[in-house]
């Protein structure tokens, strides 16, 4: 039986169904098995192995079958070299943070990410180990501009932004990034490498949480940095055999399976949180809807350019109601889930309060407290018709501006 690649000649569902899958040598199962062994065997002689090497079937926080299937997906959906996956995104980020930057080094990032990321270069980095540190609002390229120093290692940006969507300009803060010798990462995860690829834009990193869109039903952890083999090399130690951030055979096996789909689910996602956006924008009730997507939208333009399928399953809006209506409109919801996470099957909404530690460093119309909705693939009629039924319960206008 031939090897069966499935490389770049092939289009994004045909690698979404093929690529790292293969017909299992010793079983001929045309699906590979979970590998749940925590060690391989050793050869005659193992005198001169690297016990530390990651790419040696070893142990498995070195690394496993599972994990290089999965990460062969991966690296092709984003048009990669090479690529990491890891137990959770939360892991890719700490990974990258902890092997790139040393103390001394400036880091900039975008005012609006995943609270993680904040804390890991705001507080960890900095307050530990001396890592400089600015927070800019990186939707602004004058902004940026302003920020680099002689010093600057990275630039970690979000694009759409976690959780009021912004969008900044991959390409441009790309350029500006290396011409001053830096280094760009983007979390990719609110866009997916479906409508959006960074390396391909530009950025050196593309870190993905896999437990959003890619897996997609809400039943596994893991998270990538898309990369150069080159630079993932020093990564892949730190952040496996040093740091332990190994993900479990399982759970790759899991995202594995999830993925085959997952070009067909963001289309419905596109779709959509599309229509959701536009009968929200419509109403009289809402205060705003951000999403990139709408034409009025300020970073409609860019991300027209950089989101090449669509623009996400993910928008926030906010209600002309108090606290307690916002809470009691979530309450009444039937098809859609109150629960955080996003890039699940099923839609999902978290009512974030106003106490937000970063709700400063957020566009004034996100302070009075908003929604953060995950669009889901279920009938899109099913979805507006519960917001409708929860709307008019909690006597809020269905009124059409
Ligand atoms: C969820 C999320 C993460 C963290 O991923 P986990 O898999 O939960 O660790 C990172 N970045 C963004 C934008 C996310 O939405």
């Amino acid at each position: 039986m031939s090897e069966r690649k499935y490389g770049s000649e092939f289009g994004f569902q045909t690698r979404a169904v093929h690529t790292g899958n293969d017909v299992d040598k010793d079983s001929g199962a045309i699906k590979r098995p979970i590998t749940m062994a925590n060690s391989y065997e050793l050869p005659y002689d193992p005198s001169d192995i690297n016990w530390s090497s990651s790419d040696k079937s070893l142990y498995t926080r070195n690394g496993g079958t599972n994990q290089k299937y999965l990460e062969e997906k991966i690296a092709s959906f984003e048009g990669s070299d090479d690529c990491i996956v890891l137990a959770s995104g939360v892991a890719a980020l700490s990974g990258l943070f902890f092997a790139l930057l040393e103390s001394g080094d400036h880091v900039m990032f975008s005012n609006v990410t995943y609270v993680a990321a904040y804390r890991l270069l705001n507080e960890l980095l900095n307050n530990k180990f001396k890592v400089e540190t600015t927070i800019v609002d990186t939707t602004d390229l004058e902004a940026v501009r302003a920020a680099i120093r002689p010093n600057t290692k990275l630039v970690h940006i979000e694009t759409p932004g976690n959780p009021t969507i912004g969008i900044s300009d991959i390409q441009e803060i790309a350029k500006l990034a290396h011409k001053n010798g830096a280094l760009l990462s983007v979390d990719n995860t609110f866009a997916s490498p479906y409508n959006q690829r960074p390396i391909e834009l530009g950025a050196d990193f593309a870190i993905e949480s896999l437990t959003k869109f890619i897996n997609g039903h809400g039943d596994a952890m893991g998270g990538s940095i898309a990369g150069q083999k080159e630079a993932l090399d020093k990564i892949r130690f730190q952040s496996q055999v040093n740091l332990g951030g190994t993900i479990s055979p399982f759970n790759a096996w899991l995202i594995m399976r999830g993925a085959v789909t997952f070009p067909l689910r963001m289309k419905q996602h596109n779709e959509n949180a599309l229509a959701v956006a536009k009968f929200l924008a419509g109403l009289e009730s809402v205060s705003f809807v951000s999403y990139p997507g709408l034409p009025g939208n300020k970073g409609h333009e860019i991300a027209k350019k950089q989101m090449e399928k669509g623009f996400g399953g993910v928008l926030s809006f906010g209600l002309k109601a108090d606290k307690d209506t916002c809470n009691e409109f979530v309450s009444q919801l039937r098809v859609v889930t109150s629960a955080v996470s996003l890039g699940h099957d099923e839609s999902l909404i978290v009512y974030l309060g106003e106490n937000d530690e970063r709700q400063y460093l957020y566009p004034e119309e996100f302070h009075q407290g908003f929604f953060r909705f995950s669009v889901g693939i279920e009938d899109v009629e099913d979805i507006i018709s519960d917001l409708e039924q929860a709307l008019e319960k909690v006597g809020l206008s269905l009124k059409v501006v």
